[in-house]
């Protein structure tokens, strides 16, 4: 596609909307099984995406989404650690 800027797109596990990468916030599970937030996109592992919206978090968690797309539990320090990058936001 000549002249088409390409942005990653990724979707969301909560909402399930697709969006700029940037828009996202990416959780990965690294290979030695430890769930991280992956703030620079750089981390490998088993990735998953959500919005920086609290509502796509909640039902990211709700629903098991997120537990299903890393296929591990989320430990409640990550939970707490995306709650509070997301509300920082919208300040
Ligand atoms: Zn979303």
């Amino acid at each position: 596609m000549p002249g088409v800027k390409r942005v990653p797109q990724r979707i969301c596990v909560g909402c399930g909307q697709t969006r700029g990468k940037k828009e996202l916030i990416r959780i990965v599970r690294t290979p030695d099984y430890q769930i991280k937030i992956d703030s620079t996109g750089k981390i490998s592992g088993r990735g998953a995406y959500i919005c920086r919206r609290l509502e796509c978090l909640s039902a990211a968690l709700n629903d098991k989404k997120l537990v299903k797309a890393l296929r591990k539990e989320l430990p409640q320090e990550i939970i707490s650690a995306l709650e509070k990058e997301i509300s920082d936001e919208n300040y």
